[in-house]
């Protein structure tokens, strides 16, 4: 069971990557994925769509979301899974941290407009699926396809991040409702991507346990965008605070995104697999028997 080819974290239309739920797990499917789980932005308007198609491919599937936290004057994403999708309370949470991105993407095309890059809103939009969840992708796609750029990578560099144009500073979640949203639907909160926060020691200490305190579970040792020393730092993380472990591509779209679906290493064995807590929650594919 533990060497069980999961990925808990990617991204599909509707939120910031580019393919349909169906299509991105074919794509898991195709790529040797047992366990799925689709985490959209602050988002579960993919959820039914995907666990369907997870189920119909013989993959088993767990409820997903990426809920996006200000904690420290930085952003940090919580990925829950295993919840219940309809869980009224949870989704009140998520519209309430998804409104305010219109009005940002405003924000953000008057910024770029002062550098000279006009039109940057309408340009953002023709890439968005759900109206709901425009995004700094979105911005980074248009950019690349209007010439400004060569790669999403270099549009992150050059702008829409903090000290360059088109950064707007925004207020998330926070920290205790995300952990309690999840919690509370029955799920369990993993601290996203921890080696990508510009944390001084003592703020990532205060991140790990403040998520703790509020009944969170597990982090990501292995995602895309973890380096080899990383992934071995957070494995060390992951048993120094008793967390869970878990496993997640963070796949966007298969033009932009270096890490493909279910190709990360395996978690070692010291760890435990986020999935073996979550057993009961899991959407198990029917056996088809020839
Ligand atoms: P937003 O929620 O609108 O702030 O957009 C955040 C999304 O932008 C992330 O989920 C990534 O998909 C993308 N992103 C952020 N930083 C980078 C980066 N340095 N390189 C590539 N994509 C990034
Ligand atoms: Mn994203
Ligand atoms: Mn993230
Ligand atoms: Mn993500």
């Amino acid at each position: 069971m533990p060497l069980t080819n999961a990925d808990l974290h990617c991204h599909s239309d509707v939120s910031d990557g580019t393919l349909t739920p169906e299509a991105l797990a074919a794509r898991a499917h195709a790529q040797g994925v047992e366990l799925w789980s689709l985490t959209d932005h602050d988002e579960l308007g993919g959820q039914h769509r995907a666990r369907e198609a997870a189920l119909a491919l013989g993959m088993d599937y767990l409820s997903g979301v990426e809920i996006s936290v200000t904690f420290a004057s930085e952003t940090v994403h919580i990925v829950g899974l295993g919840f219940d999708i309809d869980d009224a309370a949870l989704r009140e949470g998520l519209a309430a941290t998804r409104s305010g991105r219109r009005e940002r993407a405003q924000e953000m095309a008057d910024s770029l407009a002062k550098v000279g890059i006009h039109d940057a809103f309408e340009g953002a939009l023709r890439y968005v699926s759900n109206p709901d969840l425009i995004s700094r992708t979105h911005f980074a796609r248009h950019l690349v396809e209007s010439g400004v750029c060569p790669d999403t990578y270099t549009v992150f560099r050059r702008y829409l991040t903090q000290g360059n144009p088109g950064f707007v500073p925004h207020r998330w979640a926070r920290l205790g409702d995300a952990v309690r949203w999840v919690r509370e639907a029955g799920g369990v909160a993993v601290i996203a991507h921890p080696g990508r926060y510009r944390y001084t020691p003592t703020e990532e200490y205060a991140l790990f346990t403040e998520f703790i305190a509020h009944g969170g579970r597990g982090v990501e040792v292995m995602t895309g965008s973890h380096s080899t020393a990383e992934q071995a730092r957070y494995v060390d993380t992951a048993l120094e605070f008793g967390l869970l472990a878990s496993r997640g591509s963070d796949f966007h779209s298969p033009a932009e995104s270096r890490t493909e679906l279910g190709r990360l290493p395996a978690l070692p064995g010291a760890l435990t697999p986020v999935w073996l807590e979550l057993a009961p929650r899991i959407r198990r594919a029917a056996l088809v028997l020839p």
